[in-house]
């Protein structure tokens, strides 16, 4: 493989790219950039590479895409020389395999670690972004290109009291790096998303006391998680190629695809027959893989979702325990669905309590705990799984201001306005990697960050033999992508519930459902058109 060595110094005061992030997204643009041969600055406010791995290190914590397509594909060396373990793998070894990719290219020495950047500013007339630090460097550059995920800026909630508590507290998605060590400890987990759903079931293994304070019920399948054995490895090894091109075209940047009927088209029977079926298999595809009207249409939802609340009444011994973890009053998965292990089982366990914050709201964090309306809850250590301001919090916090001084949190002010997830008016020659509006939470990242990658270096490279100074959106475009992308998504079921998708997690953040919900491959055709198009909708100058 060739890579170009490091091109920056910290001499340098203007290169040809700034990239901000060292996960998925900002090691394979530093990679493409370098073998383009642009000089370049990347910021990582961490200390090493891994992005939300590198954050993101709570008990339990691991990927919910099979590890096969939660790589990267454009190289084959990579793909080759890399054997993943499990199925669904944990954070550690997708935290050894981002390292392995850093390794193997040489990446690390383009980055400046635990360095963040806290502001930007373009002059139009030198078409220069200056992107500032908060160790006080200030540097030049003609393309600013942001990779700093979509689930990166964490969420606590305001709740009173909450300096007051004198145990340790954590949030899941900024984990210490040392081992916190449950054992004779009286815990408590507010909130049950994806990161709750995966810690739970292990820090109730090693807590002597542990308390779930539930608002929302959540539905969970079985991720049916398991080792690859040594045949799946050599079938991998041969069929990975396919296995990733698949992915680039289909609706959620996975293999698998809807089977093309609808969840009426086949009898009772044999629906339930298939969710079964499905549902042993654990993963995504029990939702994703079975009919293809349930994100449309909330009867065929409604058969998907009363076979989940069965299975939660099946495996939950205590009927009235049952009830609370039971969801009602939402389509399924129009939360994002999170796949789990023993998650509803831990509810059987001894040492175990559900707090439903429904019947008995949270008042108020005390020295030792948390008092809601009921009790004071006793704690040693008190997690806080509340989840991220999710798409536009992490780039809004970047203090980015544009042409004429526009702050981008203000032009956001009532929800994110881009062309294609990947530019925004007023901000010439900034990408975003999965940006708000493009695929990118709806499916499997990698496969959404390589298509983002791609096509900005292509553009870069257009602009370049061009003799361009900027790209920027036309103002039409990016509000005619806005309406088509609501439009989508308001022919599904996913507006009518409360979601990080829109924002509802957020006190005063617009409701806007963010993702683009035409699905991946749909997508990325319209994108290469967009391109091959001349930049249909940009104006280039
Ligand atoms: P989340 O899905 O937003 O869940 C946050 C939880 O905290 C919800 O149960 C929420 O309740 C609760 N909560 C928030 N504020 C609260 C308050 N003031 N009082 C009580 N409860 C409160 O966050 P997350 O679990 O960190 O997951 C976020 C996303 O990250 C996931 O959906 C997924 O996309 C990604 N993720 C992926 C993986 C994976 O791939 N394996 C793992 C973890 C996370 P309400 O529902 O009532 O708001």
């Amino acid at each position: 493989m060739t890579v170009q060595p490091p091109t920056h110094s910290n001499k340098l005061s203007t290169v040809d790219a700034v990239v901000i992030g060292a996960g998925f997204a900002g090691l394979y643009m530093v990679h493409r950039l370098r073998v383009m041969g642009l000089s370049l600055r990347a910021f990582e406010r961490g200390s090493d590479v891994g992005g939300t791995w590198y954050w993101n290190r709570y008990p339990g914590a691991s990927s919910d895409s099979e590890s096969w397509v939660y790589s990267y594909s454009f190289s084959d060396e990579l793909l080759q020389g890399w054997e993943w373990s499990r199925r669904f793998p944990g954070q550690a070894e997708i935290l050894r395999y981002l390292g392995y990719v850093a390794d193997r290219l040489d990446l690390r020495p383009a980055f400046d670690f635990g360095t963040t950047v806290t502001g930007a500013s373009y002059d139009p007339e030198q078409a220069l972004w200056t992107v500032e630090t908060d160790t006080g460097e200030r540097v030049r550059t003609a393309y600013l290109i942001t990779a700093v995920g979509c689930l990166s800026s964490t969420q606590v909630p305001d709740i009173p009291g909450i300096d007051r508590f004198e145990g340790d507290c954590f949030h899941t998605g900024a984990w210490p790096h040392e081992e916190v060590d449950f054992s004779g400890k009286r815990v408590g987990v507010i909130g049950t998303g994806s990161s709750g759903i995966q810690s739970i079931p292990i820090i109730a293994e090693s807590a002597a006391h542990l308390t779930v304070f539930q608002r929302t019920s959540q539905f969970s399948v079985p991720a049916g998680n398991r080792d690859i054995s040594a045949q799946e490895q050599l079938d991998l090894k041969r069929d990975i190629k396919q296995i990733r091109e698949k992915c680039k075209w289909t609706s959620i940047g996975h293999p698998y695809e809807f089977r093309n009927v609808g969840a009426f088209d086949v009898s009772p029977q044999e629906r339930l027959a298939q969710y079964e079926a499905d549902w042993q298999k654990g993963g995504f595809e029990w939702m994703f893989g079975s009919y293809n009207d349930l994100m449309v249409n909330e009867t065929a939802n409604a058969t998907a979702a009363e076979f989940a609340r069965a299975k939660i009444r099946d495996i939950v011994r205590d009927p009235e325990v049952a009830r609370k973890l039971t969801p009602e009053g939402y389509p399924i998965a129009t939360k994002r669905l999170p796949l789990d292990t023993n998650y509803f089982a831990t509810y059987n366990r001894d040492n175990v309590e559900l707090v439903d914050l429904r019947e008995s709201p949270i008042e108020e964090i005390v020295a030792q705990g948390v008092r809601t309306s009921a009790q004071t809850h006793e704690l040693d250590i008190l997690i806080f799984a509340t989840g991220f301001d999710a798409m536009t919090g992490p780039l809004t916090k970047l203090g980015i201001r544009g042409r004429g001084g526009v702050a981008l949190g203000d032009k956001w002010s009532a929800g994110p306005q881009t062309y294609l997830g990947l530019c925004t008016v007023d901000f010439p020659n900034m990408f975003m990697i999965t940006g708000p509006g493009s695929p990118s939470v709806l499916g499997n990242m990698p496969t959404a960050i390589e298509q983002h990658v791609d096509w900005i270096c292509d553009c870069i490279t257009h602009l370049r033999e061009q003799g361009a100074s900027a790209i920027e959106p036309q103002q039409d475009a990016e509000t005619s992508w806005g309406e088509h992308v609501n439009e989508l998504a308001n022919g599904t079921l996913f507006p009518q519930t409360n979601s990080w998708y829109l924002g509802a997690n957020i006190p005063g953040k617009p409701r806007v459902f963010m993702p683009y919900i035409g699905g991946f491959g749909t997508y990325r055709k319209l994108c290469d058109e967009i391109a091959a198009d001349q930049y249909r909708g940009f104006r280039i100058g």
